[in-house]
Protein backbone atom coordinates (compact mmCIF):
# COMPACT_ATOMS: atom_id res chain seq x y z
CA UNK A 1 0.00 0.00 0.00
CA UNK A 2 2.42 3.09 -1.09
CA UNK A 3 1.02 6.67 -0.44
CA UNK A 4 0.48 7.37 -4.52
CA UNK A 5 0.05 3.84 -5.74
CA UNK A 6 -2.74 2.67 -3.51
CA UNK A 7 -2.29 -1.30 -3.29
CA UNK A 8 0.44 -2.23 -6.03
CA UNK A 9 2.63 -5.40 -6.46
CA UNK A 10 5.91 -5.03 -5.56
CA UNK A 11 9.17 -5.78 -3.57
CA UNK A 12 10.06 -4.06 -0.28
CA UNK A 13 13.86 -3.80 0.39
CA UNK A 14 14.35 -2.93 4.57
CA UNK A 15 18.08 -2.21 5.77
CA UNK A 16 18.26 -0.86 8.92
CA UNK A 17 15.18 -0.37 10.47
CA UNK A 18 13.97 2.00 7.64
CA UNK A 19 12.55 1.15 4.19
CA UNK A 20 15.14 1.39 1.33
CA UNK A 21 13.81 -0.27 -1.92
CA UNK A 22 10.38 -0.14 -3.30
CA UNK A 23 10.83 -2.11 -6.50
CA UNK A 24 8.75 -3.79 -9.12
CA UNK A 25 7.17 -7.48 -8.09
CA UNK A 26 10.10 -9.38 -9.94
CA UNK A 27 12.97 -7.11 -8.23
CA UNK A 28 15.60 -9.68 -6.98
CA UNK A 29 16.70 -8.02 -3.50
CA UNK A 30 19.63 -9.68 -1.73
CA UNK A 31 18.42 -9.88 1.96
CA UNK A 32 19.27 -12.01 5.15
CA UNK A 33 15.29 -12.60 5.11
CA UNK A 34 12.85 -12.80 2.96
CA UNK A 35 9.17 -12.64 3.61
CA UNK A 36 6.66 -13.95 0.62
CA UNK A 37 3.55 -11.72 1.06
CA UNK A 38 1.48 -13.70 -1.87
CA UNK A 39 -1.74 -12.82 -1.40
CA UNK A 40 -1.23 -10.46 1.14
CA UNK A 41 -1.43 -7.02 2.04
CA UNK A 42 1.56 -5.01 3.55
CA UNK A 43 0.26 -1.50 5.38
CA UNK A 44 2.19 0.81 7.20
CA UNK A 45 1.88 0.09 10.75
CA UNK A 46 -1.26 1.10 13.11
CA UNK A 47 -0.60 4.46 15.24
CA UNK A 48 -2.86 4.58 18.03
CA UNK A 49 -2.88 8.23 19.29
CA UNK A 50 -4.90 7.44 22.65
CA UNK A 51 -3.97 4.67 24.82
CA UNK A 52 -4.06 4.55 29.13
CA UNK A 53 -1.36 2.21 29.34
CA UNK A 54 -0.74 2.04 33.17
CA UNK A 55 -4.38 2.23 33.79
CA UNK A 56 -4.40 -1.75 34.21
CA UNK A 57 -1.26 -2.22 36.12
CA UNK A 58 1.25 0.67 35.91
CA UNK A 59 4.08 -1.72 36.44
CA UNK A 60 3.28 -3.70 33.70
CA UNK A 61 1.07 -2.04 30.82
CA UNK A 62 4.09 -1.26 28.66
CA UNK A 63 4.78 -5.10 28.52
CA UNK A 64 1.30 -6.64 28.10
CA UNK A 65 -0.49 -3.75 26.23
CA UNK A 66 1.99 -3.16 23.34
CA UNK A 67 2.25 -7.01 22.65
CA UNK A 68 -1.72 -6.37 23.01
CA UNK A 69 -1.52 -3.86 20.13
CA UNK A 70 1.35 -5.26 18.13
CA UNK A 71 -1.12 -8.17 18.01
CA UNK A 72 -3.07 -5.84 16.14
CA UNK A 73 -1.13 -4.75 13.72
CA UNK A 74 0.07 -1.44 15.99
CA UNK A 75 3.48 -0.40 15.91
CA UNK A 76 3.28 3.11 17.64
CA UNK A 77 1.30 4.28 20.49
CA UNK A 78 0.81 7.28 21.93
CA UNK A 79 0.16 7.42 25.95
CA UNK A 80 -0.72 9.59 28.47
CA UNK A 81 1.46 10.98 31.11
CA UNK A 82 -0.12 12.51 33.96
CA UNK A 83 1.56 13.52 37.56
CA UNK A 84 1.37 15.98 39.88
CA UNK A 85 5.02 17.46 38.61
CA UNK A 86 5.68 16.14 35.04
CA UNK A 87 9.28 17.74 35.66
CA UNK A 88 9.62 14.86 38.65
CA UNK A 89 8.24 11.66 37.12
CA UNK A 90 8.53 11.55 33.33
CA UNK A 91 11.80 10.37 32.74
CA UNK A 92 11.01 6.99 35.26
CA UNK A 93 7.98 6.36 33.04
CA UNK A 94 9.39 6.83 30.06
CA UNK A 95 12.59 4.50 30.93
CA UNK A 96 10.24 1.84 32.54
CA UNK A 97 8.25 1.68 29.47
CA UNK A 98 11.61 1.72 26.83
CA UNK A 99 12.13 -1.79 29.24
CA UNK A 100 9.00 -3.42 28.77
CA UNK A 101 7.30 -2.13 24.74
CA UNK A 102 7.52 -4.14 21.76
CA UNK A 103 6.45 -1.38 20.18
CA UNK A 104 7.67 2.46 19.74
CA UNK A 105 5.65 4.90 22.06
CA UNK A 106 4.98 8.33 22.57
CA UNK A 107 3.46 10.60 25.43
CA UNK A 108 0.67 13.09 25.89
CA UNK A 109 0.78 15.22 29.25
CA UNK A 110 -2.12 15.08 31.28
CA UNK A 111 -2.72 19.09 32.37
CA UNK A 112 -4.75 18.78 35.28
CA UNK A 113 -3.08 22.43 37.09
CA UNK A 114 -1.94 25.98 36.98
CA UNK A 115 1.25 23.88 37.83
CA UNK A 116 1.28 22.23 34.20
CA UNK A 117 0.30 25.19 32.51
CA UNK A 118 3.26 27.35 33.57
CA UNK A 119 5.94 24.01 33.40
CA UNK A 120 4.39 23.41 29.70
CA UNK A 121 7.41 24.82 27.41
CA UNK A 122 10.01 23.76 29.67
CA UNK A 123 8.49 20.04 29.68
CA UNK A 124 7.70 19.47 26.38
CA UNK A 125 11.14 20.70 24.78
CA UNK A 126 12.98 18.69 27.61
CA UNK A 127 11.14 15.44 26.99
CA UNK A 128 10.01 16.02 23.64
CA UNK A 129 6.06 15.81 23.49
CA UNK A 130 3.97 18.35 22.01
CA UNK A 131 0.78 17.32 22.61
CA UNK A 132 -1.84 17.51 25.89
CA UNK A 133 -4.37 16.22 26.91
CA UNK A 134 -7.36 18.37 29.28
CA UNK A 135 -10.18 16.70 30.76
CA UNK A 136 -13.18 19.05 30.78
CA UNK A 137 -14.70 15.87 32.31
CA UNK A 138 -13.31 16.41 35.22
CA UNK A 139 -14.32 19.60 36.49
CA UNK A 140 -15.50 20.75 39.72
CA UNK A 141 -16.26 17.69 41.81
CA UNK A 142 -15.86 15.32 39.44
CA UNK A 143 -12.14 16.26 39.28
CA UNK A 144 -11.57 16.76 42.96
CA UNK A 145 -11.92 12.61 43.55
CA UNK A 146 -9.15 12.40 41.35
CA UNK A 147 -7.65 15.56 42.88
CA UNK A 148 -7.58 17.84 39.88
CA UNK A 149 -8.29 21.25 41.88
CA UNK A 150 -7.42 23.32 38.82
CA UNK A 151 -9.70 21.89 35.83
CA UNK A 152 -11.85 25.16 34.77
CA UNK A 153 -12.37 27.69 31.63
CA UNK A 154 -9.75 29.73 32.67
CA UNK A 155 -7.02 26.20 32.70
CA UNK A 156 -8.49 25.62 29.38
CA UNK A 157 -7.78 29.00 28.03
CA UNK A 158 -3.99 29.52 29.40
CA UNK A 159 -3.73 25.55 28.39
CA UNK A 160 -4.43 26.85 24.74
CA UNK A 161 -2.30 30.01 24.91
CA UNK A 162 0.36 28.05 26.33
CA UNK A 163 -0.31 25.37 23.48
CA UNK A 164 -0.30 27.64 21.05
CA UNK A 165 3.55 29.17 21.69
CA UNK A 166 4.82 25.76 21.08
CA UNK A 167 5.79 24.46 17.60
CA UNK A 168 3.45 22.21 16.12
CA UNK A 169 1.92 21.78 19.51
CA UNK A 170 -1.76 20.28 19.67
CA UNK A 171 -4.09 20.37 22.71
CA UNK A 172 -6.42 17.40 22.79
CA UNK A 173 -9.51 17.72 25.09
CA UNK A 174 -11.82 15.19 26.57
CA UNK A 175 -15.82 17.05 25.66
CA UNK A 176 -18.26 16.27 27.92
CA UNK A 177 -20.14 18.87 30.01
CA UNK A 178 -19.78 17.31 33.42
CA UNK A 179 -21.58 20.03 34.96
CA UNK A 180 -25.12 18.93 33.78
CA UNK A 181 -24.46 15.07 33.72
CA UNK A 182 -25.65 14.51 37.27
CA UNK A 183 -29.25 16.34 36.53
CA UNK A 184 -29.86 13.83 33.77
CA UNK A 185 -28.12 10.97 35.53
CA UNK A 186 -29.57 10.79 39.34
CA UNK A 187 -33.08 10.73 37.61
CA UNK A 188 -32.14 7.81 35.69
CA UNK A 189 -30.41 5.90 38.64
CA UNK A 190 -33.44 6.55 40.70
CA UNK A 191 -35.61 4.84 38.07
CA UNK A 192 -33.17 2.17 38.63
CA UNK A 193 -32.32 2.09 35.24
CA UNK A 194 -29.61 -0.29 34.55
CA UNK A 195 -28.35 -0.70 31.06
CA UNK A 196 -25.84 0.92 28.64
CA UNK A 197 -28.35 3.13 27.26
CA UNK A 198 -28.42 4.68 30.44
CA UNK A 199 -25.67 5.45 30.33
CA UNK A 200 -25.67 7.32 27.14
CA UNK A 201 -28.85 9.11 28.04
CA UNK A 202 -26.67 10.46 31.28
CA UNK A 203 -24.09 12.38 29.33
CA UNK A 204 -25.81 12.91 25.68
CA UNK A 205 -24.28 14.33 22.55
CA UNK A 206 -25.53 18.03 22.91
CA UNK A 207 -23.39 17.87 26.88
CA UNK A 208 -20.35 16.68 23.99
CA UNK A 209 -21.44 19.13 21.15
CA UNK A 210 -21.65 22.08 23.81
CA UNK A 211 -18.19 21.18 25.06
CA UNK A 212 -16.59 21.17 21.54
CA UNK A 213 -17.88 24.38 20.85
CA UNK A 214 -16.22 26.82 23.72
CA UNK A 215 -13.29 24.53 23.09
CA UNK A 216 -13.32 25.30 19.16
CA UNK A 217 -14.41 28.59 19.57
CA UNK A 218 -11.61 29.49 22.48
CA UNK A 219 -9.39 27.30 19.83
CA UNK A 220 -10.32 30.35 17.36
CA UNK A 221 -9.56 33.00 19.95
CA UNK A 222 -6.29 31.98 20.85
CA UNK A 223 -5.51 30.68 17.68
CA UNK A 224 -4.24 27.32 18.83
CA UNK A 225 -4.30 23.70 16.80
CA UNK A 226 -6.85 21.69 19.02
CA UNK A 227 -7.76 17.88 18.34
CA UNK A 228 -11.05 16.89 19.94
CA UNK A 229 -10.49 13.20 20.79
CA UNK A 230 -12.75 10.52 21.27
CA UNK A 231 -15.77 12.22 19.59
CA UNK A 232 -18.99 9.88 19.74
CA UNK A 233 -21.32 11.88 18.03
CA UNK A 234 -22.93 13.62 14.97
CA UNK A 235 -23.96 16.83 17.10
CA UNK A 236 -20.07 17.06 17.98
CA UNK A 237 -18.97 16.32 14.68
CA UNK A 238 -21.31 18.99 13.02
CA UNK A 239 -20.50 21.35 15.72
CA UNK A 240 -16.48 20.85 13.84
CA UNK A 241 -17.86 20.93 10.87
CA UNK A 242 -19.25 24.22 11.77
CA UNK A 243 -16.21 25.65 13.11
CA UNK A 244 -13.98 24.47 10.49
CA UNK A 245 -15.97 27.14 8.14
CA UNK A 246 -14.12 30.25 10.31
CA UNK A 247 -12.05 31.78 7.86
CA UNK A 248 -8.30 31.87 9.09
CA UNK A 249 -9.35 29.17 11.61
CA UNK A 250 -6.71 26.91 13.26
CA UNK A 251 -6.52 23.58 12.71
CA UNK A 252 -9.46 21.25 14.40
CA UNK A 253 -8.56 17.52 14.33
CA UNK A 254 -10.77 15.31 15.35
CA UNK A 255 -10.26 11.84 17.05
CA UNK A 256 -12.82 9.34 16.77
CA UNK A 257 -12.36 5.42 18.29
CA UNK A 258 -13.47 2.04 16.70
CA UNK A 259 -15.81 1.46 19.42
CA UNK A 260 -17.88 4.57 18.38
CA UNK A 261 -17.90 3.06 14.45
CA UNK A 262 -18.43 -0.68 15.85
CA UNK A 263 -20.84 -0.63 18.74
CA UNK A 264 -23.96 1.29 19.86
CA UNK A 265 -25.98 1.67 23.59
CA UNK A 266 -27.06 -1.81 22.44
CA UNK A 267 -24.40 -3.93 22.43
CA UNK A 268 -25.06 -7.22 24.42
CA UNK A 269 -21.71 -6.09 25.97
CA UNK A 270 -23.49 -4.31 28.52
CA UNK A 271 -20.73 -2.48 31.31
CA UNK A 272 -17.95 -4.08 29.16
CA UNK A 273 -18.36 -1.54 26.38
CA UNK A 274 -19.20 1.35 29.27
CA UNK A 275 -16.68 4.36 28.52
CA UNK A 276 -16.78 8.22 28.16
CA UNK A 277 -17.92 9.68 26.17
CA UNK A 278 -20.80 6.70 25.85
CA UNK A 279 -21.12 4.63 22.78
CA UNK A 280 -24.70 6.18 21.35
CA UNK A 281 -27.31 5.04 19.06
CA UNK A 282 -27.25 3.62 15.25
CA UNK A 283 -27.37 7.12 14.25
CA UNK A 284 -24.79 8.29 15.80
CA UNK A 285 -22.80 5.49 14.35
CA UNK A 286 -24.02 6.09 10.87
CA UNK A 287 -22.35 9.53 11.75
CA UNK A 288 -18.86 8.29 12.48
CA UNK A 289 -19.01 6.72 8.80
CA UNK A 290 -19.96 9.49 6.86
CA UNK A 291 -16.97 11.70 8.58
CA UNK A 292 -14.67 8.77 7.71
CA UNK A 293 -15.32 8.94 4.12
CA UNK A 294 -15.80 13.19 3.81
CA UNK A 295 -12.53 13.52 6.06
CA UNK A 296 -14.34 15.19 8.89
CA UNK A 297 -12.41 12.58 11.56
CA UNK A 298 -8.70 13.01 10.95
CA UNK A 299 -7.55 9.67 13.10
CA UNK A 300 -8.66 7.13 15.16
CA UNK A 301 -7.28 5.97 18.43
CA UNK A 302 -8.74 2.65 20.57
CA UNK A 303 -8.71 4.63 24.04
CA UNK A 304 -7.26 1.62 25.34
CA UNK A 305 -7.97 0.93 29.16
CA UNK A 306 -6.40 -2.63 30.40
CA UNK A 307 -8.44 -2.92 33.60
CA UNK A 308 -9.79 -6.54 35.13
CA UNK A 309 -12.84 -8.27 33.64
CA UNK A 310 -13.90 -7.82 37.73
CA UNK A 311 -14.24 -4.48 37.69
CA UNK A 312 -16.70 -4.44 34.45
CA UNK A 313 -18.97 -7.00 36.20
CA UNK A 314 -20.69 -4.46 38.39
CA UNK A 315 -24.15 -2.50 37.24
CA UNK A 316 -24.09 0.28 34.97
CA UNK A 317 -23.31 2.81 37.70
CA UNK A 318 -20.14 1.04 39.20
CA UNK A 319 -18.41 -0.76 36.55
CA UNK A 320 -15.62 1.02 35.44
CA UNK A 321 -14.93 2.84 32.42
CA UNK A 322 -13.19 2.36 29.64
CA UNK A 323 -11.91 -0.86 28.12
CA UNK A 324 -9.13 -2.34 26.10
CA UNK A 325 -9.15 -1.99 21.95
CA UNK A 326 -5.45 -1.39 20.79
CA UNK A 327 -5.21 -4.04 18.82
CA UNK A 328 -8.44 -4.41 17.53
CA UNK A 329 -8.82 -0.96 15.40
CA UNK A 330 -7.46 -2.56 12.16
CA UNK A 331 -9.36 -5.79 12.25
CA UNK A 332 -12.54 -3.25 13.10
CA UNK A 333 -12.04 -1.07 9.95
CA UNK A 334 -11.10 -4.07 7.70
CA UNK A 335 -14.24 -6.36 9.28
CA UNK A 336 -16.70 -3.36 9.34
CA UNK A 337 -15.34 -0.59 7.41
CA UNK A 338 -13.12 -2.35 4.09
CA UNK A 339 -15.79 -5.33 3.80
CA UNK A 340 -19.15 -4.56 5.10
CA UNK A 341 -19.18 -1.01 3.87
CA UNK A 342 -16.96 -0.65 1.42
CA UNK A 343 -14.91 2.16 2.38
CA UNK A 344 -11.07 2.49 0.41
CA UNK A 345 -8.23 0.87 2.04
CA UNK A 346 -6.81 4.34 1.46
CA UNK A 347 -8.85 6.46 3.40
CA UNK A 348 -8.68 3.05 6.39
CA UNK A 349 -4.14 4.01 6.15
CA UNK A 350 -4.82 7.61 6.40
CA UNK A 351 -7.20 7.61 9.52
CA UNK A 352 -4.82 4.82 11.18
CA UNK A 353 -1.86 5.93 10.35
CA UNK A 354 -0.85 8.49 7.91
CA UNK A 355 -2.69 11.50 9.92
CA UNK A 356 -1.62 10.65 13.50
CA UNK A 357 1.75 10.64 11.67
CA UNK A 358 1.27 13.76 10.54
CA UNK A 359 -0.48 15.75 13.47
CA UNK A 360 1.71 14.19 16.05
CA UNK A 361 5.08 15.07 14.78
CA UNK A 362 6.16 11.85 13.47
CA UNK A 363 7.95 12.27 9.91
CA UNK A 364 9.12 8.41 10.21
CA UNK A 365 6.06 6.75 10.35
CA UNK A 366 2.68 6.34 8.85
CA UNK A 367 3.50 5.24 5.17
CA UNK A 368 5.59 3.28 3.41
CA UNK A 369 7.60 5.44 1.60
CA UNK A 370 11.88 5.07 1.50
CA UNK A 371 13.45 6.62 4.37
CA UNK A 372 10.60 6.24 7.01
CA UNK A 373 10.45 3.39 9.47
CA UNK A 374 10.03 -0.02 8.61
CA UNK A 375 6.81 -0.52 10.55
CA UNK A 376 4.66 -2.68 8.43
CA UNK A 377 1.88 -4.82 9.13
CA UNK A 378 1.10 -7.93 6.83
CA UNK A 379 -2.38 -8.41 6.66
CA UNK A 380 -4.66 -11.26 4.97
CA UNK A 381 -7.85 -9.61 3.69
CA UNK A 382 -9.43 -12.80 3.83
CA UNK A 383 -8.50 -14.49 7.65
CA UNK A 384 -11.65 -14.76 9.76
CA UNK A 385 -11.24 -14.96 13.69
CA UNK A 386 -13.35 -14.81 16.32
CA UNK A 387 -12.35 -12.16 19.28
CA UNK A 388 -10.97 -14.07 22.24
CA UNK A 389 -9.34 -12.08 25.16
CA UNK A 390 -7.49 -15.53 25.90
CA UNK A 391 -5.15 -15.16 23.08
CA UNK A 392 -4.70 -10.88 23.07
CA UNK A 393 -1.86 -10.93 25.62
CA UNK A 394 -3.65 -8.20 27.64
CA UNK A 395 -3.55 -7.52 31.04
CA UNK A 396 -7.27 -7.06 30.59
CA UNK A 397 -9.34 -10.34 30.80
CA UNK A 398 -11.64 -9.85 28.88
CA UNK A 399 -12.91 -7.72 25.07
CA UNK A 400 -16.20 -6.10 24.63
CA UNK A 401 -15.64 -7.69 21.10
CA UNK A 402 -15.56 -10.72 22.76
CA UNK A 403 -16.86 -13.79 20.56
CA UNK A 404 -17.60 -11.24 17.27
CA UNK A 405 -15.93 -13.12 14.09
CA UNK A 406 -14.42 -10.46 12.21
CA UNK A 407 -12.47 -10.91 8.22
CA UNK A 408 -9.24 -9.57 8.36
CA UNK A 409 -6.60 -9.88 10.25
CA UNK A 410 -2.47 -9.06 10.55
CA UNK A 411 -0.99 -12.13 10.25
CA UNK A 412 2.76 -10.27 10.83
CA UNK A 413 3.85 -6.87 12.53
CA UNK A 414 7.05 -5.49 11.92
CA UNK A 415 8.59 -2.96 14.07
CA UNK A 416 11.23 -1.00 12.48
CA UNK A 417 12.06 -3.83 10.03
CA UNK A 418 11.84 -6.84 13.03
CA UNK A 419 8.99 -9.10 13.14
CA UNK A 420 7.52 -8.87 16.82
CA UNK A 421 4.25 -10.89 16.27
CA UNK A 422 3.43 -13.92 13.79
CA UNK A 423 0.46 -15.60 12.97
CA UNK A 424 -1.22 -14.13 16.53
CA UNK A 425 1.59 -14.95 18.79
CA UNK A 426 4.22 -12.87 20.03
CA UNK A 427 7.52 -14.21 18.54
CA UNK A 428 10.05 -15.08 21.56
CA UNK A 429 12.79 -12.12 20.83
CA UNK A 430 10.25 -9.58 21.21
CA UNK A 431 9.79 -10.58 24.46
CA UNK A 432 13.06 -11.12 26.04
CA UNK A 433 14.35 -7.87 23.71
CA UNK A 434 11.50 -6.13 23.34
CA UNK A 435 13.33 -3.40 21.63
CA UNK A 436 10.38 -0.14 21.15
CA UNK A 437 11.68 3.33 21.34
CA UNK A 438 10.41 6.39 22.96
CA UNK A 439 9.77 9.09 20.42
CA UNK A 440 10.66 12.12 21.01
CA UNK A 441 8.58 15.39 18.79
CA UNK A 442 9.89 18.06 19.73
ZN1 LIG B 1 -10.94 11.20 27.59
Amino acid sequence: MLPQGGLTRGTLGVKDGRIAVIAGPDAQLAGTETLDCGGLWVLPGVIDPHVHFGFGSPETDFETESRNAALGGTTTVLSFHRSRDIRESFEAARDRAESQSCIDFGFHFGITSNLHVETLDDISHRFGVSSYKLYMMYKGAAGLSKGFTDIDDGLLYSALQETAKIPGAVLGVHCENVEVIPVLRDPLRAAGRDDLKAWNEQSPDFLEAENVHRVCYFASKTRTPVNIVHLSSREALDEVRRHRLRRDGPPIYVESCPHYLFLNDETPAGPYAKVNPPVRGQDDVEAMWEGVLDGAITTLGSDHVPRKRETKDKDIWAASNGFPGTGMILPIMLHEGYHRRGVPLDKIVALTSSNAARIYNLPAKGSIEIGKDADLVIVDPDLERTVDPATLESFADYSPYEGMTLKGWPVRTLVRGRTVALDSRIVDAARTEPGGRFLRRL
